[in-house]
C-alpha cells in the first residue's frame, strides 16, 4: 500500500482526497465535528506541501439527489474555520461549474466538492455506472489519496473505482486507524470485551458470529437487545426487533457456550411509553418489558440501571475493549444513562480502549468525554467491525 510517505514532490498538483466528512448535523449546525477533525492531518499535509487539494466526501444518504440538508457547504466552513488555507466551496459535484472551481484553485489553496451521493453514481449496484462517476471525478487531479475510513468497507465509486484510475496513497487516517484495529486482532490482552449496541441491528448481529472466536465477553445493549431477549423467549413490547434473526442469535448464544464465551445481556431496561423526550418512563427486569403500564406499546430505549453498574464492572476489569453501539437512545437524556456508564467505564480501563461508530463517537462527545481519555476513536463503525471481522475492505484492497 503506497502512502503519504511515496508522494514526493506534489508542489502545484491538483490532488484528489476522498474524505469522510459525514458529520452530525441539526440544521446546518454540525454537532460533532470529529471526523472533520480527523482529516486535518492529511489536509494539513498536502497543503504544506503546496497542492491544490480537492476533498470529496458523502453526506448522509441523499440517495443520488440534490438534497439540501445533506449540503457539506456547513462542513466547508468548518474546514475554513480550521486550516490555515483559503478554503473553498463548489455547489456542484462533477461538470463545468465543478469543473471551473478546480481551475481556479492555487498551489497550498483546498476546494471542497458538494457531497458525492447527490450522484446516482457514487453509490450505484452497476459498477459500470460507478465507473462512468468515477472517471468524471478523476478528471480532475493527477493523484488520489484515500482517508475516507469510515467508507472503506464500501464498493462505492469515490471509494474502489476511483483508485483504480489516479495514481493512489492512503492517507494518515487509514494508516494510524488500521495501525489500532490491527492492535485489536493481534494478540489483544486479556480479557478481551466487545460491546455491541446501536439501532443498525441486522448490520451488525452477523458481526457477533465472527468475533465469539476471538473474545472474552460480549456486552450486548441498544437496539440489538430485544432480538436476544426475544431468543431467550421473553416479550419485548414494542422494541426494536428482527424477527426473522430470533432463530439466528440463538445459535450465536449456543456458539458462544460452546466456546466458553460470556455473553452478557441487560437484567434490566429503562421502557418508554413512546419514542420521545415527554415519553412516560419505567424500569423493569428485562423478562417483563410488557408488565409496565404501557403493556404490548412499551419500548425499551435503554438499558437499566442495574445493567448499566454490572457492564461497567466488566469493560473495567478488561484489558482490551472495543466498543461500537450507543446502549440507549442516548441522544434524549432519560435514556443516555447506559451510554453514559459504558463510556465511563472505558476511560478507566488499563489497557487499549477503542470506540468505533459514528454515533458512538459522537455520543462520548455529546456526553462530554474528551477523546484522549480513549486508546482510540474509530472514525469508522461498519468498516472497524468489518476489520475486526477479518473481512477484505474493497478501499484498502484497491489500494494494495
Ligand atoms: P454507530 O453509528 O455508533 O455504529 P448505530 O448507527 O448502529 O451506531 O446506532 C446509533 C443509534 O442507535 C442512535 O441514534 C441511538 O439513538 C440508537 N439506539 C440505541 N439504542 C436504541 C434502542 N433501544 N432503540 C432504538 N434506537 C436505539
Ligand atoms: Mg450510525
Amino acid at each position: 500500500m503506497h502512502t503519504l510517505a511515496d508522494l514526493g514532490d506534489i508542489q502545484s498538483q491538483r490532488v484528489l482526497i476522498r474524505c469522510d466528512l459525514n458529520v452530525p448535523l441539526d440544521g446546518d449546525r454540525i454537532t460533532d465535528d470529529g471526523r472533520i477533525l480527523a482529516s486535518l492531518p492529511t489536509l494539513n499535509f498536502l497543503l504544506s506541501l503546496g497542492a491544490k487539494v480537492i476533498v470529496i466526501s458523502h453526506l448522509g444518504r441523499p440517495d443520488g439527489q440534490a438534497v439540501p440538508k445533506y449540503s457539506l457547504a456547513p462542513v466547508a466552513s468548518r474546514l475554513n474555520e480550521l486550516l490555515e488555507a483559503d478554503v473553498h466551496f463548489c455547489s456542484s459535484t462533477t461538470g463545468p461549474e465543478a469543473n471551473s472551481a478546480v481551475e481556479a484553485l492555487a498551489p497550498g489553496e483546498l476546494l471542497v466538492l458538494e457531497n458525492l451521493r447527490f450522484n446516482p453514481g457514487e453509490t450505484d449496484k452497476d459498477e459500470a455506472q460507478r465507473k462512468i462517476f468515477a472517471e468524471e471525478l478523476s478528471q480532475f487531479a493527477e493523484l488520489f489519496v484515500s482517508d475516507g475510513f469510515g467508507v472503506v468497507h464500501r464498493k462505492q465509486a469515490s471509494v474502489y473505482e476511483l483508485p483504480q484510475l489516479l495514481p493512489s496513497f492512503a492517507g494518515l487516517l487509514i494508516e494510524k486507524e488500521l495501525e489500532v484495529l490491527t492492535r485489536l486482532t493481534k494478540n489483544p490482552e486479556r480479557p478481551y470485551a466487545v460491546v455491541l449496541g446501536g439501532s443498525k441491528v441486522s448490520d451488525k448481529l452477523g458481526v457477533i458470529e465472527h468475533l465469539l472466536p476471538h473474545v472474552n465477553q460480549i456486552l450486548v445493549g441498544g437496539g440489538m437487545v430485544f432480538t436476544f431477549l426475544a431468543a431467550l423467549g421473553y416479550k419485548v413490547g414494542s422494541s426494536l426487533l428482527e424477527v426473522d434473526q430470533i432463530e439466528t442469535v440463538r445459535g450465536y448464544l449456543t456458539r458462544a457456550n460452546e466456546l466458553g464465551v460470556e455473553v452478557i445481556l441487560p437484567t434490566d431496561i429503562v421502557v418508554a411509553s413512546k419514542f420521545g423526550a415527554d415519553a412516560l418512563v419505567e424500569v423493569t427486569k428485562s423478562e417483563n418489558i410488557e408488565d409496565t403500564e404501557f403493556g404490548s406499546s412499551g419500548l425499551g430505549l435503554d438499558i437499566g440501571p442495574e445493567s448499566a453498574l454490572a457492564f461497567a464492572a466488566v469493560i473495567r476489569e478488561a484489558k482490551t475493549v472495543f466498543w461500537n453501539g450507543p446502549m440507549g437512545v442516548f441522544e434524549i437524556e432519560a435514556f443516555a444513562n447506559g451510554t453514559k456508564q459504558v463510556a465511563q467505564a472505558l476511560t478507566e480501563v488499563k489497557g487499549l480502549s477503542v470506540v468505533g461508530g459514528g454515533d458512538s463517537a459522537a455520543a462520548v462527545r455529546i456526553l462530554g468525554f474528551e477523546d484522549s481519555q480513549f486508546s482510540h476513536i474509530s472514525t469508522g463503525g461498519g468498516a472497524s467491525l468489518e476489520f475486526l471481522e477479518g473481512k477484505q475492505m474493497p478501499g484498502i484492497e484497491v489500494l494494495k
